[in-house]
């Protein structure tokens, strides 16, 4: 705490109110730093006289309490006593981060139900936010931080309501105060949901790949009429007097069905639909109206027809669920942490047709997952959604990350890529990809600083893209992996900043 009030002193931050704290935020480094102290200047708040702020010390971060006076607090930690100077000082713990959310509410994930255009930004490392959210602030878009699906979350070993605290002291280091949302992604079960919620996760995107039945889309006519005339009378009358040689008209498109399509489409989807409608009950009960929920039917192999969007759209309609976002899997490869594989004028049209149907049923947003470097497609995906969009961007801030090991610490560069080739079979049972490794040159051939180089080669990015599991649970990586991090705590953000914005700027997205 010594070299602390060193610092606070220095910098005249004792005794002043929040006027002045907040003019001392603007402009400058973003930190205070000292002795191996560094005080994050953004943080800095007042609550009932005493100063609140976060800062790192020896390595070390934590929340950190000053007050003249003896400090009364419900968080949990360590006093202490400076030249008549009170510290109180408290480890980011989740109970000490629910603390946090009742003393400075912005720092809690909220519902982004009304919010026109979000972006979902993946934190693997539970480091990348602040960089995210420099990017976020120059645009009018609201971030989702805390986003991770259970496939992640397994080969990460975080747990949900660290991800949670992890954007929550990360919101607070750089005082953002517009808003953040929560995604428990990638959700197939309610006992799984309520794991998320329980962590405070606002946002809920229900996978309904497990309880879908893609097989009907390639059956023969024959097949789907035997199957068809298995079902309940009612549903098979409601279906087909509903949609069958119906036309329906959109504001740039139409879509009809024949009675064989209906068929497909009930055999395909009625069970996801009478679960999405439980999941949504659910939730109410739960959460009141202070929920997201986001349907992703993305995770298959063939590309949703505009006809199955329809299809579903408008059965969720009929049950009265109002979703708040929905992804289709579109036409193309939306492949891990590289650009749009396929004809771009080809997504343009189907696209087009997905966001009409999206704006006459319920008006919710497109989702786009796997959304992160797509950029050839962002022009459109901005136009043709007028930005009533959530884009999902996952692990390319870990290639970020990457990217300053690469540039920062060549040996650990090196050591990485090695790892990879070696995690890279057990990672493609997870992640699909068409990354061909005897395209990558091998690290031998290529000088120290050379090495970002790979971090913009589509193969090398697939490569470590996916493989981050064994990676980050490897001891010749994982912990120096994190002390260069930390060291390099700046250039990382700005890394990540300069990516995110590159999304934001491509798709159009009005600045703030
Ligand atoms: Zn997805």
């Amino acid at each position: 705490m010594v070299q602390l009030l060193k610092i606070l002193k220095e910098k005249g931050v004792l005794g002043i109110d929040q006027a002045s704290l907040d003019r001392k935020k603007k402009g400058g480094a973003s930190v205070y730093e000292g002795d191996g102290a560094r005080i994050y200047k953004r943080s800095m708040y007042l609550r009932g006289g005493v100063l609140h702020f976060l800062a790192r010390i020896d390595g070390v971060k934590s929340l950190i309490l000053v007050s003249q006076e003896p400090i009364d607090t419900e968080f949990i930690g360590q006093r202490s006593e400076v030249e008549g100077v009170y510290f109180f000082s408290a480890e980011l713990t989740v109970e000490n981060s629910r603390v946090l959310h009742r003393t400075f509410p912005f720092s809690e994930p909220i519902s982004l139900r009304e919010k026109r255009t979000t972006i979902g930004c993946g934190d693997r490392l539970g480091l990348a936010t602040p960089g995210q959210l420099r990017a976020v602030a120059r645009y009018d878009v609201y971030p989702v931080f805390a986003q991770q699906s259970v496939r992640e979350l397994t080969l990460t070993g975080r747990t949900f309501p660290e991800v949670v605290k992890d954007a929550t002291f990360l919101v607070f280091q750089e005082g953002f105060e517009r808003g953040y949302g929560a995604d428990g992604d990638h959700l197939k079960s309610i006992a799984d949901i309520d794991t998320a919620l329980e962590a405070g996760m606002r946002m809920i995107t229900l996978d309904l790949t497990d309880v879908m039945k893609p097989e009907p889309a390639s059956w023969s006519p024959e097949m789907v009429e035997s199957e068809f005339e298995k079902l309940d009378d009612n549903v098979a009358q409601h279906a087909l007097s509903k949609y069958s040689k119906k036309i329906f008209k959109l504001a740039g498109s139409t879509i009809n069905f024949d009675e064989l399509e209906v068929k497909r489409c009930v055999l395909m989807y009625w069970h996801a639909l009478e679960f999405t409608k439980e999941v949504d009950q659910h939730l109410k009960d739960k959460r009141g109206d202070q929920y997201d929920l986001e349907v992703s039917i993305d995770e298959t192999t063939a590309p949703t027809l505009p006809s199955h969007h329809l299809f579903i759209a408008s059965e969720l309609q009929l049950r009265g669920v109002a979703v708040n976002s929905l992804a289709p899997r579109f036409i193309g490869e939306f492949q891990k942490g590289i650009d749009y594989i396929g004809k771009v004028a080809e997504f343009d049209e189907q696209f087009k047709v997905h966001c009409d149907i999206s704006r006459a049923y319920g008006n919710y947003k497109v989702s786009v997952h796997s959304g992160s470097d797509k950029f050839s497609v962002y022009p459109s995906v901005g136009k043709y959604t007028e930005h009533r969009l959530h884009l999902k961007t996952a692990g390319t801030s870990w290639l970020e990350a990457l990217r300053v090991v690469a540039q920062t610490n060549a040996p650990l560069f090196r050591t990485i890529l090695k790892k990879a080739y070696e995690y890279f079979p057990e990672a493609t049972k997870l992640y699909q990809v068409t990354t061909d490794l005897s395209a990558i040159r091998p690290a031998s051939e290529v000088e120290d600083q050379a090495l970002p180089d790979y971090l913009d080669d589509n193969n090398a990015r697939q490569l470590l893209h996916i493989t981050y599991g064994g990676l980050l649970n490897d001891s010749d990586v994982r912990e120096e992996f994190f002390r260069t991090l930390n060291e390099r705590e700046e250039e990382h953000y700005a890394a990540v900043e300069r990516h995110i914005g590159k999304h934001l700027e491509l798709l159009g997205v009005p600045a703030k």
